[in-house]
């Protein structure tokens, strides 16, 4: 997928959790993400990079920008 964004603003395109089907390493703590634990996955355009993260839900939840959008459902 190949997504053209005129603005030079950070984006989220997606935010959502899901049960890890492996070891991830979360974005921001740095920590393991275990498999079998709920996890969520950020799905955002950042310095004009497309990027798909793996954060703890608590984590996730510290990141206002991520929390606020946690609200919505797959
Ligand atoms: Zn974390």
């Amino acid at each position: 997928m190949v997504y053209l964004t005129n603005s030079i603003d950070d984006r989220i395109l997606r935010v959502a959790q899901h049960k890890a089907k492996k070891k991830h390493e979360c974005q921001i703590c740095q920590q393991r993400i275990n498999k079998g634990e709920s996890y969520t996955r950020a799905v955002f355009i950042y310095d004009g990079y497309f990027a798909s993260n793996a954060l703890h839900n608590d984590c996730a939840a510290n990141q206002s920008q991520f929390a606020h959008e946690q609200s919505l459902k797959e």
